[in-house]
């Protein structure tokens, strides 16, 4: 199989999908550019193996064609400075014959930034004709844009057709794609699972695709009381989703049948007030006082947690146990980043996804302690339940 590591690129025009969808302030100063360095590794493999990059992304929500505010050409001062010192261009369009002319005209080594694809309503619509005039500006087109990948849109999957031999995963995709892979498809065992968040309806789908493949599923957060109060327990104010109750009997029922661990709090911390002032007490956690929520994981849960976890070798992470964001209510979440850690420096994977887990491992400082962080959000959940991404598979197709 081609890949970007044996692809000849040189005297190529290399067509990057990339996500260069940064966040800007008032005076388009990026705050936060870690997409764009995401995806220099990529760029960087293709001009220096005499390739030219015609570099192209979406850039905030456009709503009626071209908005200077969502102008590519904020990025590519920006751009230029992290590729050390490169002369970036900037295209006046992505389409069109002034673009054509720019990318004809480059040369080995050069950058060309396109202009936001999402100007044109073609890009989100999946239009063939337009994926195939973006086509047209090079010889081989790579998708380093997993954060879309689960979108078949005309940059992102519709454009693969144009290049039947010379379509590429860009390095970004491919450790994400790896990485999931690991976990999802052969996971060294005991693989264990935790899901935390608000929320049972917006985790439903990715517990049942998991039921298939852990050995252990530890569920925390507000999950937890629509678990305990579907059997019988009392949950006082905290979270829940009465009708996901029969859902959650189910997945009981299911894990109890395919033979994995649920491993649901014993004890929890209930609070009297969503703030740091907050009264607390250790409770069971099907025993929460009216008036009260359940807001961490109390210590027996803490304990029963770090078990599970030091003796898996396959680790998923997807949500906080606990209101992490308020530190009277952050030690369970902690203490499950610091199990994982742990188990990772003995040896096992562990992968990290989804924005709030994300933010978790950034805020107690060990995002360098696991073994892959997944910052792709959406595409990483979908492909978590276990659907096929559009973006992957016209690559693989
Ligand atoms: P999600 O986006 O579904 O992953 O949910 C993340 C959010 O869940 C975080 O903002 C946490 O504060 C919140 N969360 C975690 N545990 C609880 C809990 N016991 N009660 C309420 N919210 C929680």
């Amino acid at each position: 199989m081609q890949t970007i590591e044996n692809y000849d690129f040189s005297g190529k025009k290399a067509l990057i999908r990339v996500d260069f969808n940064v966040p800007l302030d008032e005076n388009f100063v990026i705050t936060d550019d870690t997409r764009m360095t995401a995806a220099l590794p990529t760029i960087k493999k293709v001009i220096e193996n005499g390739g030219a990059a015609i570099i192209m992304s979406h850039l905030g929500r456009p709503k009626k064609g071209p908005e200077d505010k969502f102008s590519m050409r904020h990025l590519v001062p920006h751009l230029s400075e992290i590729l050390g010192g490169i002369k970036v261009k900037i295209a006046p369009d992505c389409i069109g014959d002034a673009t054509k002319k720019m990318a004809a005209a480059l040369k080995p080594g050069e950058i060309l930034v396109l202009e936001n694809l999402r100007f044109h309503p073609e890009e989100e619509g999946g239009d063939v004709e337009f994926a195939k005039q973006i086509a047209e500006l090079g010889d081989c087109w790579i998708n380093d844009a997993f954060g879309i990948a689960h979108r078949a849109h005309a940059s992102t999957a519709v454009i693969a057709q144009f290049f039947p031999k010379d379509k590429l995963f860009g390095y970004l995709v491919d450790s994400e794609v790896k990485s999931l892979d690991k976990v999802l498809k052969a996971p060294r065992r005991p693989f264990t699972a935790i899901m935390g968040g608000s929320k049972v309806s917006s985790k439903i789908t990715i517990i049942e695709n998991l039921l298939n493949s852990v050995d252990n599923l530890i569920i925390g957060g507000g999950m937890t009381y629509t678990f305990m109060k579907a059997q019988g327990g009392k949950i006082g104010g905290s979270l829940c989703e009465d009708d996901f109750m029969p859902m959650a009997l189910d997945i009981l029922k299911k894990a109890e049948q395919k033979g994995v661990k649920i491993v649901l709090a014993v004890d929890v911390i209930e609070a009297d007030a969503f703030a740091e002032t907050a009264n607390t007490r250790v409770v069971p956690s099907n025993k929460i006082d009216d008036g009260w929520s359940g807001l961490d994981i109390g210590p027996k849960t803490i304990e029963m947690f770090r078990k599970v976890i030091s003796e898996s070798k396959t680790i998923l992470w997807n949500g906080p146990v606990g209101v992490f964001e308020i530190e009277k209510f952050a030690t369970g979440t902690k203490a499950i980043g610091d199990a994982i850690v742990e188990a990772t420096s003995k040896g096992a994977f562990s992968l990290v996804g989804g924005g709030d887990s994300v933010a978790a491992v950034n805020k107690f400082g060990i995002a360098d302690k696991v073994s892959y962080i997944s910052t792709a959000g959406g595409a990483m959940l979908e492909y978590l339940e276990g659907r096929v991404l559009p973006g992957i598979a016209a690559v693989l197709e």
